[in-house]
């Protein structure tokens, strides 16, 4: 599926890899080497025609122009917060829409982006859970966020780290994502380092050695529980993929070049914050190059969940760093435009029935 301008007939170049690129340029009878060049004229000065690309020649470009399209889903809304977030709802196509949200932070600006309209796992503290499943976003459609922030982000702030945590989970949507990661870290693309490329999952155990084998990034793991039962309950995946699964493809993650995983962990009141958890959680990733994220609950309409206080926050850290974990506390962001961890939830025509069979509850 190609982005939400679709023409059947035109082939979108946006989402494409340099390997995809060469292949199509070589079918057309050009050289190999104009995929770098149309690549660079896509992301790194934002070429939105065939006709600026000056350094192919005019009957290639016009040639182009024939086959081919630089196709962006449309922007349908834009809010900033109060401290600079933004957030922007983009129309993809089959009336799915989905959120994209800037970070802006001093020396560096993070994008925070969805992989998926919708998504299947059902967590039960995550807003986005509530609106059900639509459809896996195309590579283009997953490339298309960072084209459309850059050129919306007021200088001289830029993208320098995105983060694959909006909408969706990445992992269920692999050949898409690996696809537009690797034009992420393209050098004739954006070119950005792996370490500033994350990726935030439930725990999809096997794909995270997949991950690790073909398109290693930084990973960020979505925990939120030091045991099976409270896990099964707030991830249903888990019931899939129970802890010491998940935790046997982290270790084989942190061991591949790509480094220590990061373990996020939402601070739900009551439910998973107490100090003999935050020992439990210690227990279980002793050993292991690992860092902890706690994230504060963001709250939305109709959820029973509340956040812990600061200073069960700060206790539960200060537990698992006299352990010898490395934890950082998420500063919560955008909220006052719906935009932190956990709010995303865009506009999407739900095939799973959920949102309906939510609303009988
Ligand atoms: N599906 C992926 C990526 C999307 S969620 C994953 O599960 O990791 C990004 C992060 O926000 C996850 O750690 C998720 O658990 C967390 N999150 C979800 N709902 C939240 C909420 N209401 N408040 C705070 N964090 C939340």
């Amino acid at each position: 599926m190609a982005a939400a301008v679709q023409d059947n007939s035109r082939v979108n170049l946006v989402g494409m890899e340099r390997g995809a690129m060469q292949d199509f340029f070589t079918a057309l009878g050009e050289k190999k080497f104009r995929a770098a060049q149309v690549l660079k004229w896509i992301y790194r000065h934002g070429a939105t025609d065939f006709a600026v690309m000056t350094d192919l020649a005019l009957p290639l470009r016009r040639r182009l122009g024939e086959v081919a399209t630089l196709g962006l889903p449309p922007v349908s809304g834009e809010r900033t917060a109060a401290d600079g977030t933004r957030k922007w709802l983009l129309a993809m196509s089959e009336g799915a829409a989905v959120e994209t949200v800037f970070i802006p932070e001093r020396g560096r600006g993070t994008l925070c982006i969805s992989s998926q309209a919708g998504c299947m796992l059902n967590c039960t503290f995550c807003a986005t859970a509530r609106q059900g499943f639509n459809r896996n976003l195309s590579s283009a459609e997953i490339i298309a966020q960072l084209l459309i922030a850059g050129r919306r982000i007021p200088a001289p702030e830029t993208v320098t780290n995105v983060v694959l945590m909006g909408m969706g989970e990445p992992l269920l949507n692999f050949d898409n994502v690996a696809a537009a990661v690797r034009l992420m870290v393209d050098d004739c693309s954006f070119g950005l380092s792996r370490r500033r490329v994350t990726l935030s999952t439930a725990g999809v155990a096997p794909a995270i050695v997949r991950l690790a084998e073909e398109c290693p990034v930084s990973l960020a793991v979505s925990l939120h529980a030091p045991e099976d039962k409270l896990r099964d309950e707030l991830v249903p995946l888990n019931r899939k993929y129970p802890i010491a699964a998940l935790l046997e493809a982290c270790r084989v993650y942190a061991r591949s070049r790509a480094g220590a995983v990061t373990f996020e962990y939402v601070m739900l009141d009551g439910v998973n914050d107490s100090p003999q958890q935050a020992k439990q959680l210690a227990r279980l990733l002793r050993g292991m190059a690992a860092k902890v994220n706690l994230i504060p609950f963001n709250p939305f309409p109709g959820i029973a969940y509340r956040r812990s206080p600061q200073t069960v926050i700060d206790a539960f850290r200060e537990v698992l760093l006299g352990e010898g974990l490395m934890t950082i506390t998420r500063r919560p962001r955008g909220e006052d435009i719906d935009a932190a961890c956990g709010q995303l939830a865009g506009r999407i025509a739900d095939r799973t029935r959920r949102a309906a069979q939510a609303r009988l509850h």
